[in-house]
């Protein structure tokens, strides 16, 4: 059987190769696994794991020796490593694709270039980078949220800022790397798309996606979203078409963007890979994201993105692991979530639970949307979450 590749063995590397799997293939997986008999979600699941670091010379040549495609699940592999493989190896999404999404200046700087075509806009932002910077900034940018151009993820990096004063310790606190500024804006909801495009260039979209986070991490995803409008839903999607044939793009991207309270749509961040807000699509939709990655990386036909059940996943972190504010580490009760009709559950693997760490997700899914939020509020009453 054919091979087929992931930089990063994380869950999102886990749930790819269990994907890729089931349509035949074997899986290889990079990553640095620092210690000896240490495992990754990724490698619990994978025909092999090359052990080695996201640019290691030698650990990527045997990837591209052994795999018909590589992808990547972690959006900051050194994008010098996803070209060095592609002078070997079918590659997607491709360097430059990864590359925009790894920086945020670059990102912006590709929103905003692509208004014209996605018919959105980012939040207004302004590099900071030096005291003078801070000096320039204007007001209207203020308050804030100040963020590291690179590596941050689950609101890690960002810093949130009334005055120019916060800037400048906030800046000093981060070690002075180069960061954004971008305006704090109202929020009414938070939305995310994703879309896939194949190397014939056709791509796909899947259903609007409403994610409410919480402590700058990801609480729920509701699909059909609750306040998401007709209209809003369309533009959302047409944008995340736009951008993913303006980067010629090859395999899934999310976008996430912003609803503000006039209902008008400002885009965030995208990542290039399958995304948390897309874990529903595994028990919801005919083509789940994970394998439609499959199938644009190894040029096959793309899946039919339809949802067939109304969803809502939510994920679950290390502190459901945690009784009340106690230290000892035990098991959720399972065997009671189960119960649950609708309810899916996909654990990663991990088995060192920490609070605020990824562990798995539950997905409910129901006939009627009303119905899986009362399976996810039963859900939450069970784990100890406040729903
Ligand atoms: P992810 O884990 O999604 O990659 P991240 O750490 O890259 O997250 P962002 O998505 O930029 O960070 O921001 C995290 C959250 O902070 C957003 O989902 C939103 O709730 C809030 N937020 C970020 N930027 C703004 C803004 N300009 N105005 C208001 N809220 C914001
Ligand atoms: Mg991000
Ligand atoms: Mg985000």
């Amino acid at each position: 059987p054919a091979w087929l590749g992931v930089m990063g063995g994380g869950q999102l590397g886990r749930m790819f190769a269990q994907a890729a799997q089931s349509m035949g293939y074997q899986v290889a997986v990079l990553e640095p696994v620092l210690e000896p008999g240490a495992t990754c979600p990724a490698g619990q699941v994978a025909q092999r794991l090359v052990n080695a670091g996201y640019d290691d010379g030698a650990g990527l040549d045997a990837l591209a020796a052994q795999c018909l495609a590589v992808t990547t699940e972690f959006e900051n592999v050194p994008a010098g490593s996803l070209s060095r493989l592609a002078q070997s190896v079918f590659v997607a999404p491709n360097a430059d694709g990864v590359s925009v999404a790894q920086d945020r200046i670059a990102e912006k700087r590709f929103f905003v270039g692509c208004a014209g075509k996605s018919g959105v806009l980012p939040a207004p932002h302004k590099v900071i980078a030096s005291e003078a910077d801070i000096a320039a900034i204007d007001d209207e940018l203020l308050p804030g949220i100040l963020k590291t151009v690179r590596m941050g993820y689950d609101g890690k990096g960002q810093v949130r800022v009334r005055t120019r004063d916060d800037v400048r310790a906030a800046f000093a606190g981060m070690g002075q790397v180069t960061c954004l500024l971008e305006k704090m804006l109202p929020l009414a909801y938070e939305v995310s798309v994703l879309t896939a495009r194949g190397v014939d260039g056709a791509s796909v979209v899947y259903p609007i996606a409403e994610n409410v986070h919480r402590d700058g991490i990801l609480f729920t995803t509701t699909v059909p979203g609750p306040n998401v409008s007709a209209d809003c839903a369309a533009k959302a999607q047409r944008a995340a078409q736009a951008m993913v044939a303006e980067l010629a793009y090859v395999g899934v991207l999310c976008i996430e963007f912003f609803v503000l309270a006039d209902g008008s749509l400002v885009v965030n961040e995208m990542a290039p890979r399958p995304h948390n807000s897309g874990h529903y699509t595994m028990d919801a939709c005919v083509t789940s994201q994970f394998a439609q990655q499959v199938r644009a990386m190894a040029r096959l036909p793309l899946g039919d993105t339809r949802q067939h059940s109304p969803a809502v996943m939510l994920n679950l972190l290390g502190d459901a692991w945690f009784a009340d504010d106690s230290d000892a580490i035990r098991e959720p009760a399972w065997d009671q979530v189960l119960a649950l009709p609708g309810a899916c559950l996909h654990l990663y693997g991990k088995d060192d639970p920490r609070r605020g760490r990824k562990m798995g997700h539950l997905t409910l899914v129901a006939a009627t949307l009303p119905e899986a939020q009362q399976r996810l509020h039963e859900a939450c009453l069970i784990l100890g979450i406040a729903p």
